[in-house]
């Protein structure tokens, strides 16, 4: 499953520049595919949903700090734990229950995000 932060969140940064993909972003800020990752042009999601990696996307909060599901990978392939829930100093990143992926998943989607 992915990482969610939760309005206990103090927006005071610290998991932000942790991220491997960058799926972290502050509150109200626009998010991108491109944005650190590999992902250039369009993206075929092979259900019929083709996104350009470079558009901009509405934030996912406008209140705190927010991971976008689709970039997190619990930091699979490049730590041994969520990097974000390693350093957030009132643990308001927590397993996304809504978002599960299996171990094979989250490494395809690391291979994804970084043109491996
Ligand atoms: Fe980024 Fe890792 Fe946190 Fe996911 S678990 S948001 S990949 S730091
Ligand atoms: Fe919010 Fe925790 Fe990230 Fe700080 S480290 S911005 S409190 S989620």
């Amino acid at each position: 499953m992915a990482i969610k932060i939760t309005d206990e969140c103090i927006n005071c940064g610290a998991c932000e520049p942790e991220c491997p993909n960058n799926a972290i972003y502050d509150a109200a800020y626009e998010w991108r595919f491109s944005d650190g990752t590999a992902l250039s042009g369009l993206i075929d999601f092979g259900n019929g949903q083709v996104v350009n990696a470079d558009e901009q996307h509405e934030a996912l909060s406008d209140e705190v700090y927010y991971i976008v599901p689709d970039k997190c990978t619990e930091c699979t392939g490049f730590h041994d734990e969520p990097q974000c829930q390693a350093v957030c100093p009132v643990d308001c990143c927590v397993d996304d229950e809504d978002v599960r992926e299996s171990k094979e998943e989250l490494l395809a989607k690391k291979a994804w995000l970084h043109n491996e």
